[in-house]
């Protein structure tokens, strides 16, 4: 029997037709609203193999409804939208897509870093609006990053290759990681503890995975450990950080700035407390978001479903 693949989202023909000359496939026929959830759990009901966007809650009902299912190939590195113990509870391979997107990532947090250093946004909202009065000694005087001390949490592929691009800044890098990074040495970075990674950085990039360990890490206290000429930049997860906290942070200046390219539910409205705050830098979780490095995302993801279903190993297994 042709074994059935479901795709939540729309995808260029070129990666569809691989999956659709081996085997039935649903597509989603949107490439920017997520597929119903009710409608998900129809079409996973009988299939073999899904790929599945972060907006998909890969969670117990959708094990208990999907009887045929072999393999859920996500199309990210994060995978905090997936129930990993059910996964394996009822033997579901799980496969993501690592490295293919570090170096786009890392040039996102990179811009994000620069952007909220230089106060882009709000220099950029200014001219907009006609306020632009002419130039002056301080007018939107920003804050270098040359020199400065970089915090990363969560030194692995993203992290790492942020801190490569520091070279010729001439930074103090240190990091917060639970075990010495591989790339620590390369970098001429030092491990430290969570607290003195806080207490020490001006600028605080946010690149580890979404765990309970991690969740809600970023809070009032450990805004109020650092710096307040620091700037807090997450690429990580929105929900490493408790919004409420950073808003105050930012707002009382416990710290500078934020820059964000994620949020604690997503996507945010125009109502979002964040909204219209000059010393917040926020995208629209944009941080793989390159042409090439999407068509490298999908085809990882077309290539782990099609090894599974052909009896092969997957290409990145999540452990
Ligand atoms: P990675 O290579 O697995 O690196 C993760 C790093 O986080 C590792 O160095 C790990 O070190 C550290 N870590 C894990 N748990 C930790 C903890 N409890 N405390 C401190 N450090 C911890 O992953 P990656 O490819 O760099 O991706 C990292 C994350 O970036 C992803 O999980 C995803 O959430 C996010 N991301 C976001 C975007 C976006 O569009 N904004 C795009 C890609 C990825 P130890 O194991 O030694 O602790």
């Amino acid at each position: 029997m042709t074994k059935k693949v479901v795709v939540t989202r729309q995808i260029k023909d070129e990666h569809l037709n691989q999956l659709k000359e081996k085997f039935e496939v649903f597509m989603w026929d949107s490439a920017g609203d997520p597929l119903p959830r009710e409608q998900f759990l129809e079409e996973i009901k009988d299939a073999d193999a899904a790929m599945t966007m972060l907006s998909e809650k890969v969670d117990a009902e959708m094990f208990e409804t999907a009887k045929n299912l072999k393999v859920v190939s996500n199309l990210a590195v994060g995978y905090d939208n997936i129930d990993l113990e059910k996964a394996e509870e009822n033997d579901v391979i799980i496969t993501n897509t690592p490295e293919v997107l570090t170096e786009t990532t890392a040039e996102l947090a990179f811009t994000l870093m620069l952007t909220s250093a230089r106060r882009v946004i709000e220099a950029n909202r200014e001219l907009e609006a006609g306020d632009w009065t002419g130039w002056s000694p301080y007018h939107m005087a920003g804050t270098d990053v040359f020199g400065k001390t970089i915090g990363i949490f969560g030194m692995g592929s993203i992290g790492a290759a942020f801190a490569r691009r520091l070279k010729g800044f001439d930074c103090k890098i240190i990091y917060h990681n639970r075990s010495e990074s591989k790339y620590a040495a390369d970098l001429d970075a030092e491990l430290v503890s969570f607290d003195e990674l806080l207490e020490q950085s001006d600028f605080v990039l946010c690149a580890a995975p979404l765990t309970d360990e991690t969740k809600y890490k970023f809070d009032k206290s450990a805004f109020g450990k650092m710096k307040p000429e620091a700037h807090f930049i997450n690429i990580g997860r929105g929900a490493h950080v408790v919004e409420a906290d950073l808003k105050e942070a930012v707002e009382t200046g416990e710290i500078a700035a934020a820059a964000l390219d994620v949020f604690d539910g997503e996507p945010i409205s125009k109502d979002h407390p964040f909204i219209g705050m000059d010393n917040m830098t926020l995208l629209p979780h944009i941080g793989s978001a390159s042409v090439a490095t999407r068509d490298n995302m999908v085809q990882l993801c077309v290539d782990n479903i099609t090894n599974v279903l052909e009896g092969k190993k997957p290409l990145t297994q999540v452990k």
